[in-house]
């Protein structure tokens, strides 16, 4: 269903509502829309005096849709970001320790005793980034060295602001953890990319046919990876 609420401000909301079988409300900006996933008990009254309190955070994102830029992240409560190349949604509950946070498949809840502390909010989602992204590289890297037939090389994480991966004669990989938001076969193609470096240290036309020797579609990959570096980049 859909609504509109005027805010104390004069400026319009429109929203859609659905109902669901959940315990909380969920708000989320899809296409330019603000969509509501709401528990089927709860008033009306009660979602619109959320979205009174959240009016900042969504007419921040539905302008941004409209300007077609890609607003900077808000390390709080219900803010969208990306994992695997899917939409994943930010939850900050207040709690009096602090909890390790848990995902599960599609929100990434932490727990905190000062949730509204968008620094600290901001290092422990970049933490479980980091930390997830060893696991998933270190098993990709696995997989396509022995596809390759080369030795597993030892992984680190890079932090860089331009490159996504990179690879040296000390037989060490370094990808970029911000990679772990961009679609598994974008992953793939990075790691086979700097895989093949280890038998040619150049971008030769040689080293090219080594990655496509791996990762026939690699030219595909390498388009759709510099359209994805700037969202990949918010974080
Ligand atoms: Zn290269």
């Amino acid at each position: 269903m859909s609504y509109a609420l005027t805010l104390p401000s004069g400026e319009q909301i429109e929203y859609q509502l659905e109902r669901r079988q959940r315990r909380t409300v969920g708000l989320k900006i899809a296409n330019g829309a603000l969509i509501i996933h709401a528990p089927k008990r709860i008033a009306q009254w009660q979602i619109e005096s959320l979205i009174v309190q959240k009016a900042n955070w969504i007419i921040k994102k539905l302008t941004a849709f409209d300007r077609h830029i890609l607003p900077t992240l808000q390390w709080q409560d219900g803010e969208q970001l990306l994992f695997l190349g899917n939409d994943i949604t930010l939850a900050v509950l207040q709690n009096a320790r602090s909890k390790m946070p848990d995902y599960n498949g599609n929100l990434l809840q932490l727990a905190l005793p000062s949730p509204s502390d968008e620094a600290i909010v901001s290092r422990k989602v970049i933490q479980w980034y980091k930390k997830q992204a060893l696991v998933d590289f270190a098993r990709r890297l696995e997989i396509f060295s022995t596809k390759l037939g080369v030795a597993l090389p030892r992984l680190l994480l890079s932090n860089a602001k331009t490159r996504w991966g990179s690879c040296n004669s000390k037989k060490e990989v370094r990808l970029n953890w911000r990679l772990l938001q961009a679609p598994p076969h974008i992953i793939n193609y990075v790691i086979c990319h700097e895989l093949a470096h280890l038998k040619e240290m150049n971008h030769s036309a040689k080293f090219w046919a080594v990655v496509a020797g791996i990762y026939p579609e690699y030219k595909l990959a390498e388009k759709e990876l510099k359209a994805w570096s700037p969202k990949l980049h918010r974080l």
